[in-house]
């Protein structure tokens, strides 16, 4: 069994099964020809079920051979163009490369004495990201496994620095259109169940900062304490940006804590085209970044920033065994000082490996370029009498539904946009995603990959209209 750990005993072992495993997966991307098989749970479960763990397969091509039956065959492909569902982006190269790489070596990135040179990397990475942003030259923050837990910690500063021990009265400002993790944190954070005040969004869908004037100014009157105001820089449904500059002065003018959550926008960083549409992220407390969404980096990589390493403070608790104080006075630096988790990813690794290979430029001309098919597609969806298109793209996503000639009644609308959406997913031909608008069902491109074409959009198009179609046809027989 020693065999199978890693160590200098094994270095060729440790070859030779990564790169059979690269091989298949080499072998797979070159022959995948559709996003998805659309394979069933019902199919799919009793091939993972009847699988005895505690019988092994005992060398690494039977496994393998098993796991093209349980999983690569079936996967779900981001790298495919006709992939346009989530906010999923195909990987590049290098990062790839970085994940091999810290995955062997293996740090973890709490403290000094289990990364070394990680610890410096990842911190020089965040230095990085906070110089884009322009946060100053107080900033900070750490790596996180997402947007989830980035944007949990920045409202954990946030409820710490408001200074208010009674937690029922803390408010928290966000839009309508807001990550569902706000309300999330709200809830783990122990603020009340009225807590987060949803603030509407225009027809842009960016938050409409008179409302977010009038709803602050009514808090300061109920006696109620502002905790935080959650700006995000490019809602995931539409990639829409609230007007950070105005956020950013109300925040000044009501003393509040101000976080960006830019887990999708933060693509705009590197950009070398639209980076004015996220100007005045540089006024924020702390910002959510995920590179994991916008940057072509494999799940996970994050990272929360902050204005003002100080705040970082009330993250930190120090342990004899693992960070004690008197390691700070040493100067020795512990990330776990500022990170919700303990053990941890030396994520950055990737990151790293994509800046010093391809630039920031070439992850920004990457952004780009998926920001300026999703305008094509925009155009395309506007100028197409079957689709009803909600809002011009800030990033990359297009929300839209399908508007069958001759049928009036809205929830049997719904139904075909929904079916559609089914009917495309079991086809495997391309995956979309759906959701809600004004209580109505509409269908969602996320456009994250720079393959994708104008006429990968049309096609998908014309296969959602037919799967739609299809529908109405059997419910007006079935009607008749
Ligand atoms: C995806 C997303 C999040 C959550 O990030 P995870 O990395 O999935 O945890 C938060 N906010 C926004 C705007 C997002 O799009």
């Amino acid at each position: 069994m020693r065999s199978h750990l890693l160590n200098g005993l094994t270095a060729e072992h440790y070859r030779r099964s990564v790169t059979e495993g690269v091989e298949r997966v080499a072998a797979k991307l070159a022959t995948t020809d559709r996003p998805f098989t659309g394979v069933t749970v019902d199919a799919l479960s009793p091939r993972i079920g009847d699988i005895d763990l505690d019988r092994p397969l005992g060398d690494t091509t039977a496994a393998l051979d098993e796991l093209e039956d349980v999983y690569l065959r079936d996967a779900i492909y981001f790298h495919h163009p006709r992939y346009l569902a989530h906010l999923n982006c195909p990987v590049v190269i290098p990062a790839v490369l970085g994940e091999a790489v810290l995955s062997a070596v293996n740090s973890s990135l709490d403290t000094w004495d289990q990364s070394a040179g990680g610890t410096l990397i990842e911190r020089k990475l965040i230095d990085w990201t906070a110089a884009r942003i322009g946060l100053g030259p107080a900033a900070d923050g750490v790596f996180t496994s997402g947007g989830t837990q980035s944007n949990l910690q920045a409202l954990l500063l946030a409820r710490e620095e408001a200074k208010c021990d009674d937690l029922a009265r803390l408010r928290v400002f966000t839009s309508e259109v807001s990550h569902f993790s706000v309300q999330k944190s709200a809830k783990l954070l122990g603020l009340g169940p009225d807590a987060v005040v949803a603030i509407p969004v225009g027809h842009d869908k960016r938050m409409q900062t008179l409302a977010l004037a009038h709803e602050l100014e009514r808090c300061a009157k109920d006696g109620l304490v502002p905790m935080a105001v959650v700006a995000t820089a490019g809602s995931t449904d539409f990639g829409s940006i609230d007007p950070l500059p105005e956020i950013a002065g109300l925040c000044a003018r009501y003393d509040v804590w101000m976080h960006v959550d830019a887990a999708y926008g933060c693509g705009l960083l590197a950009s070398l085209k639209y980076r004015d549409r996220i100007d005045g992220i540089e006024r924020a407390d702390s910002v959510t970044v995920d590179y994991h969404k916008s940057f072509f980096q494999p799940v996970s990589s994050s990272a929360v920033l902050v204005r003002d390493a100080a705040t970082l403070r009330h993250a930190t608790y120090h342990a004899e065994y693992l960070n004690p104080r008197r390691m700070v006075e040493e100067r020795i630096p512990n990330q776990v000082d500022k990170s919700l988790q303990t053990t941890r990813r030396f994520d950055a690794l990737k990151l790293w490996l994509t800046l010093r290979t391809m630039g920031a430029d070439g992850i920004g001309q990457l952004f780009d370029e998926v920001c300026d098919l999703a305008q094509e597609g925009w155009k395309q969806l506007a100028a197409d009498p079957r689709y009803h298109v909600v809002v011009e793209p800030a990033l990359s996503t297009l929300v839209f539904r399908y508007i069958p000639s001759g049928v009036t009644d809205p929830a049997e609308i719904d139904r075909a946009n929904l079916y559609a959406r089914k009917a495309l997913f079991a086809s495997g031909d391309a995956v979309v995603a759906g959701t809600k608008v004004a209580g109505r069902q509409y269908l969602k491109f996320t456009l994250l990959n720079p393959e994708t074409t104008t006429g990968d959009i049309a096609a998908v198009l014309d296969l959602i209209a037919g799967h739609a179609e299809q529908y109405l046809g059997v419910s007006l027989d079935r009607a008749s």
